[in-house]
């Protein structure tokens, strides 16, 4: 994991790397709503978390989530063999154009993945671009989104004072976009 910056109070970290590779409390997965599994950084975790992830996935399909889990929403599974202890399943918006929700939708995952974070009194989080991948999201209106709706919520959430964020991006190019995206300055 690289890290390229890091806020002034040390809890929001900008990294490159692969999310599969990070011991956080828990990491997020960018998932589809029918959480058995797809491409992208979702194809990842299952391949490196095993089947363990998968299994209770299709276990929440068979109880509380029998139509899958809705845009905006999140939901906690064991992270299996990963380094993680916890993985955090989202479902961004497709991209549309912009005028149906997404935005709200997309801040939603955030917000609704940081509140399960406490739920479960969680120390460290680190999540991927969500969206701006097969999905489609424009990337620099995803970052903006993604750094405000996080500060957001640790400024309104004493709760989280202790919480660690990453956001880590596979592509340096795309850890560049969201620091110009937010007006921060690389390490
Ligand atoms: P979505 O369907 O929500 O767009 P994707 O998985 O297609 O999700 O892409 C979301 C982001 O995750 C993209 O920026 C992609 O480059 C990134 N990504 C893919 N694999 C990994 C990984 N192993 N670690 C971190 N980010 C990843």
């Amino acid at each position: 994991m690289k890290e390229l910056y890091r806020s002034d109070n040390g809890r929001c970290i900008i990294a490159v790397g692969d999310i599969t590779n990070i011991a956080c409390d828990a990491i997020v997965n960018a998932a589809n709503s029918s959480l058995l599994g797809g491409g992208g950084v979702d194809g990842a975790i299952h391949s490196a978390g095993g089947p363990a992830i998968l299994a209770e996935c299709r276990a929440l399909r068979n109880s509380s989530l029998p139509n899958g889990l809705p845009p905006g929403k999140a939901v906690a599974t064991t992270a299996g063999r990963l380094p993680a202890r916890r993985v955090i399943h989202t479902v961004g918006p497709i991209w549309q154009g912009g005028a149906y929700g997404e935005d709200e939708t997309l801040a939603s995952c955030y917000r609704e993945c940081l509140a399960l974070a406490m739920i479960e009194q969680l120390k460290s989080i680190a999540f991927p671009a969500i969206s701006t991948g097969i999905y489609g999201f424009p990337k620099e209106r995803a970052a903006k989104i993604a750094w405000n709706t996080v500060q957001d919520y640790l400024a309104s959430t004493p709760e989280a004072a202790s919480i660690i964020v990453w956001f880590v991006f596979f592509s340096e190019i795309d850890a560049h976009i969201f620091l110009e995206a937010n007006g921060k300055i690389k390490l």
